[in-house]
């Protein structure tokens, strides 16, 4: 398969509804349109139909992740911190993550590249990632790529001067082609073509998540301008799981029955890390912290 070939099944993938496609099928057998929601036999037939899409998309993914020596949903550590080395991220942080029922050997990671990504995750028994996160400050000045091409991922967006890294606006992400200033409703992209002057920078500030399709994402990234030292803090997530965790109630979804309630700092916890993270972490975040 050529790379063109194979970024058009990936793109395709990437835009599949699995559960829509259900609908679509069961809709032109009824010659009317059928939801998932509508409960009875068809809408039970579209859930059913749309559930085996989807594990069929799944697996579409995975190969073609694999094909493109991306990564996956369900990453092997050793595989997963080639990849991330392949990137350019380097480890500003790695801890170990204290036991909570039993030692898994558990570790969190905090990497950082020279453009201003920032990636965390921590492992699943030890030897798998877990949850993991990429965050970024995206800027460009073309109306047409405002939005980085990446696979969905949240933030906001504001209007930045980045030479000195002024913001003068800020603007919550609706959509792909939709924003809104952050206290007034929804305007429509021509609105905001006319809000932010020609001249100025917009920076999509936010993250996205880094288990699958990691290399095309940021890869996406840098089609724009990243901002080494960044203009926009999105909302930084720098803890483990045993951060959140009851140690005492650990294994029940995460609820804590004990009194008093088990509550974590997040601010104190993310402060400690930046702390004892290389300082390359804390040259990205100066300006916002
Ligand atoms: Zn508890």
């Amino acid at each position: 398969m050529t790379d063109r070939t194979l970024n058009g099944a990936i793109d395709d993938a990437m835009n599949t509804d699995a559960l829509g496609e259900a609908e679509k099928l069961v809709s032109a057998l009824e010659g009317r349109d059928v939801s998932y929601k509508d409960g009875g036999n068809l809408g039970k037939l579209v859930t059913g139909i749309g559930f085996r899409n989807m594990q069929i998309l799944s697996q579409r993914k995975k190969e073609l992740a694999q094909l493109s020596n991306d990564t996956v949903l369900c990453n092997k550590l050793d595989r997963y911190l080639e990849i991330v080395a392949d990137l350019g991220f380097k480890k500003v942080l790695e801890i170990e993550v204290p036991e909570m029922r039993e030692d898994r050997g558990d570790r969190f990671f905090v990497f950082v590249t020279d453009d201003g990504l920032i990636l965390r995750f921590d492992t699943y028994n030890g030897t798998s990632v877990n949850a993991s996160e990429v965050y970024f400050n995206y800027a460009s000045n073309d109306p047409e790529a405002r939005y980085p091409s990446i696979n969905g991922g949240g933030g906001g967006m504001s209007a930045v001067n980045i030479e000195t890294l002024e913001v003068r606006k800020n603007f919550a992400y609706v959509g792909k082609y939709s924003v809104r200033k952050s206290d007034e409703p929804l305007v429509e992209v021509d609105e905001w073509r006319d809000y932010v002057n020609s001249d100025q920078w917009t920076v999509q500030y936010g993250s996205v998540d880094g288990r699958e399709f990691l290399r095309r994402n940021v890869n996406g990234l840098r089609e724009g301008r990243l901002l080494s030292k960044w203009a926009v803090k999105p909302f930084l997530w720098l803890l483990h799981y045993a951060d959140t965790n009851c140690p005492t109630c650990f294994d029940s979804d995460s609820r804590c029955f004990c009194e008093p309630q088990f509550k974590y700092d997040h601010d104190a916890i993310t402060a400690a890390r930046i702390e004892a993270a290389d300082p390359a972490l804390r040259e990205i975040l100066e300006n916002v912290l």
